[in-house]
């Protein structure tokens, strides 16, 4: 659901420290947040100056219309179902030919199907996290990203 101030905040990260756990080593990055505090624009997407709570940098964001975070949720929606029609089409034409004999035609299917999982995870993961924000080049842009909380 798309509400009228973005759900994604202003990010400053304060610390990077590496652990070793049982998988191995994990880099862990702690970030203090804080709200943007501007609501979504009626129509068109629109610029918008915000000051980080922890350091004070002034950042520009971008934030786009209700509208306009729907529309963009549904482009990486189509994303990954076209992502699944190919990934579908690139499996029954590599298995249309049991003895593969063409091994071009096996190379193509087995690249499709790999652009095609890429095209999957990313539309959809992208569909749920889509939140109509950027955080835009500025000077004091550097430590700083929009996260959810
Ligand atoms: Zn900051």
């Amino acid at each position: 659901m798309v509400t009228a101030t973005p759900a994604r905040q202003v990010a400053h990260l304060v610390d990077t420290r590496s652990e070793y756990r049982l998988t191995g080593e994990v880099v862990v990055m702690t970030y203090r947040q804080y709200p943007l505090g501007v609501r979504r624009p009626e129509l068109h997407p629109q610029t918008y100056t915000v000051t980080c709570g922890f350091c004070g940098s002034e950042l520009l964001i971008r934030v786009d219309s209700i509208e306009g975070t729907r529309m963009a949720r549904r482009r990486w929606l189509m994303l990954g179902l076209l992502g699944v029609l190919f990934l579908g089409s690139s499996i029954a034409i590599f298995f249309a030919d049991p003895l593969h004999r063409s091994l071009s035609v096996a190379l193509v299917t087995v690249v499709m199907a790999v652009g095609s999982l890429f095209a999957v995870i990313v539309g959809f993961l992208t569909s749920r996290l889509e939140d109509g924000t950027r955080l835009l080049r500025s000077p004091g842009r550097e430590g700083h990203h929009l996260r959810y909380p």
